[in-house]
């Protein structure tokens, strides 16, 4: 497939590396430029780092800096997008996917990676993937880009069989290794996981395998 621009589309800091950052990986490594476009701050996150370095006052100014760090070690741009944590559910899907539309046209994305809308476990990421469909769907056909969706929720596979996409992201891991650090507040659990190798973790080898629905318009 031949990318000239991928966008990647999730509501927090820490979503790109923890769910996208092999593929990130592999598009730069193959030269294709990388968006992420990032729909808040995260700032009523629950983690604060451990030992705690953050409060709900500083905890956006210290996720933004995690969030420029992760981008530095994937070589991607970031765009904010401004919206408040966990408020997007309550945002006019209209609005949001009008938004969107304009981000995705000026871009010229070829491929937009999300969230699976219903199966992304968080209210945010089900809004915000909603809102990136919508958005795609009033393009023209001819512009439309590709959307792989990213599906979370356990048991996901039995309702929506196998996905469409799979990558190994193995040749990738150092940068997603070095991408998750990157978001110290949100990372510890992970990290812990991760500097342990226990390779029977179901949740680690979760991470070494990413894996995409792809999104086709329904014509009811
Ligand atoms: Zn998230």
């Amino acid at each position: 497939m031949n990318n000239k621009h991928a966008l990647v589309i999730f509501p927090h800091p820490d979503d790109e590396s923890f769910g996208a950052s092999g593929i990130i990986s592999k598009f730069r490594s193959e030269g294709v430029p990388v968006t992420y476009l990032c729909g808040t701050l995260g700032e009523m996150g629950r983690n604060m780092g451990n030992p705690v370095f953050a409060n709900r006052e500083t905890l956006s100014t210290f996720r933004k800096r995690e969030l420029e760090e992760a981008a530095r070690q994937l070589d991607i741009n970031v765009e904010l997008l401004g919206y408040r944590d966990k408020t997007l559910e309550f945002e006019p899907i209209e609005s949001l996917a009008a938004d969107l539309k304009k981000r995705i046209q000026s871009h010229r994305a070829s491929v937009v990676i999300t969230h699976y809308p219903g199966y992304a476990v968080h209210p945010d990421h089900d809004a915000l993937a909603a809102a990136v469909i919508k958005a795609v769907e009033q393009i023209d056909p001819g512009e439309r880009p590709e959307v792989w969706m990213h599906a979370i929720s356990n048991g996901h596979e039995e309702k929506l069989g196998e996905p469409d996409l799979i990558f190994d992201i193995a040749p990738y891991w150092d940068k997603k290794e070095a991408a998750i650090r990157a978001h110290l507040s949100q990372a510890d659990g992970m990290m812990q996981l991760i500097e342990n190798h226990d390779q029977r973790n179901e949740q680690l080898q979760r991470l070494k395998r990413e894996s995409f629905y792809r999104w086709t318009l329904s014509t009811t």
